[in-house]
């Protein structure tokens, strides 16, 4: 599939079927306007719809000079359904690249080694993965996404065509509509 690409903000590079949820999602994140991303189909994905990733080319260049892809998964097979982008309503594409950006608020922190370390633990530990999932749903909430992110979620845990095991993995490490209740009313109070 051959697909127009678009650059937004001089540095994001956006494939046109997903231009207005991209740049609704980046809204939320002043901070990463000057941060080069690059939103990319895969072919597939291991267990995941999108991941997103630092470019390996000048991970070691610094802090403010990395930049980042995020992979999507032009089709999403779990177990034997087949979902493509097109079946997710524009809400949840939105929570979705959320969640993605709010990995890359937390790639930013990291040293370069660091990342390193980080990318082998998130393929041996799964008391990791947990740790780096509810950071980024964290990082979206702050910044404002909750109802995008809930609406992910409930895309996720309430979608008869998703296997079980599938929901299993999302509700073992990602945070629980409830926990992100609590975290905006967290927000709410810390705001007034
Ligand atoms: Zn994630």
């Amino acid at each position: 599939m051959k697909e127009e690409k678009i650059v937004y903000q001089g540095n994001k590079i956006i494939p046109k079927s997903i231009l207005h949820e991209a740049k609704v999602a980046l809204s939320y994140y002043p901070e990463l306007k000057g941060v080069e991303i690059e939103f990319k189909y895969k072919e597939s994905i291991k267990k995941s719809f999108m991941q997103a990733q630092p470019k390996i080319a000048n991970l070691f260049k610094g802090k403010n000079d990395r930049s980042y892809n995020i992979f999507m998964s032009s089709r999403f097979l779990i177990e034997k359904e087949e979902f493509s982008m097109a079946d997710v309503p524009s809400e949840v594409l939105i929570g979705w690249l959320g969640h993605e950006l709010g990995h890359v608020m937390d790639y930013r922190d990291k040293s370069a080694m660091g990342l390193v370390i980080f990318g082998f633990r998130y393929i041996t530990s799964e008391n990791y993965i947990k740790q780096a999932e509810r950071a980024a749903d964290t990082y979206a909430v702050n910044a404002g996404m909750s109802e995008y992110i809930l609406a992910t979620k409930d895309f996720i845990l309430n979608n008869s065509h998703l296997s079980d095991t599938y929901k299993e993995r999302i509700a073992r490490l990602y945070l629980s509509p409830e926990e992100i209740l609590v975290l905006v009313n967290k927000l709410e109070e810390e705001q007034l």
